[in-house]
């Protein structure tokens, strides 16, 4: 049977799409479950007679083994909802696989890129969300998702449980320095917007991937982006060949090794931070993401 392709064009991916990686489940508390494939990392939540889903994970296989983590976790109840952490095929490309019939809920800006984009598998939200924090309760649990402004990916859904204290943003902040690769993070606001995350009150951070962390972690994490930031402008000002791995490998390593070295992956990550950050200040950003009032985006154009 073919796969649902996201947006791969070859009939050799068939082989990749088709993979079903072995799942790692943990309940972090009462209905809530964090559920990972070694690399990707969400939520699901058990309701009083379905199961909501935060995410797909990125391939057919992927959204199958996931539904199967879930199936083990909660026997006998069906996926009724799914909610869209943000827009990416990596997260949230194949509700078609996972489960066809749910509902589902993304922002608004998260439901148009989806809409423009046409992937294979990636099915369009039911439910549209805009605005910054909503309070919903689906199937007997209760929910906050938060999206303060653009700051990875569209329409980027956090999601924070204060009874249980803990809190899940995908591929904003880890506690390590192992998502080297950045090309749609916006960093205009975010440094500003994650830090906002920590005036809420808890102790545990489900990340987008890899493993849990604490405030701590989280908060170490939002420093390290920052200061490969820094780093970034005080290269220009060194006249670093910017546009080069190597020498900004050297200087970012050079400047942050005693602070941040011993971040797992801080060698082999921070170079390629650098070249994506170093750009931000080159060329002005990602778009009308990365203005300091990106709420105008794509206003009215789309129609959903
Ligand atoms: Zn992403």
């Amino acid at each position: 049977m073919a796969e649902n392709r996201g947006l791969f064009t070859l009939d050799a991916a068939q082989a990749y799409l088709a993979a079903e990686p072995e799942m790692t489940t943990e309940k972090l508390a009462d209905r809530l479950f964090t559920v990972s494939d070694g690399q990707v990392r969400t939520i699901f939540l058990e309701g009083n007679s379905s199961v909501i889903a935060f995410d797909t994970f990125g391939t057919p296989g992927r959204a199958r083994a996931y539904g199967k983590a879930i199936g083990e976790a909660i026997p006998d109840k069906r996926i009724g909802t799914v909610i869209y952490s943000h827009d990416h095929l990596d997260h949230s490309g194949f509700a078609a696989d996972l489960a066809p019939d749910a509902d589902v809920i993304a922002d608004e800006m998260c439901a148009k890129v989806i809409r423009l984009r046409q992937a294979e598998g990636q099915l369009q939200p039911t439910r549209v969300l805009n605005g910054e924090r909503h309070e919903l309760t689906i199937d007997g649990v209760d929910l906050v998702l938060l999206n303060p402004g653009p700051t990875h990916g569209s329409g980027n859904l956090a999601a924070y449980f204060g009874a249980e204290k803990i809190f899940f943003s995908s591929d904003t902040v880890l506690a390590n320095a192992r998502y080297g690769f950045m090309p749609d993070y916006h960093f205009c606001n975010f440094i500003a917007y994650m830090r906002g995350f920590l005036a809420l009150d808890w102790d545990c951070f489900v990340p987008g991937r890899f493993e849990l962390t604490d405030r701590a972690g989280f908060e170490r994490g939002v420093d390290f982006i920052e200061a490969v930031m820094t780093e970034c402008q005080n290269a220009f000002v060194n006249f670093v060949p910017i546009w080069a791995y190597e020498p900004m490998k050297g200087y970012c390593i050079g400047q942050l090794a005693e602070r941040f070295g011993d971040l797992e992956g801080f060698e082999g990550h921070v170079g390629q931070m650098a070249i994506r950050i170093v750009h931000h200040y080159l060329m002005g950003g990602w778009g009308l993401e990365d203005t300091p009032e990106p709420r105008v985006l794509m206003a009215g154009h789309i129609s959903l």
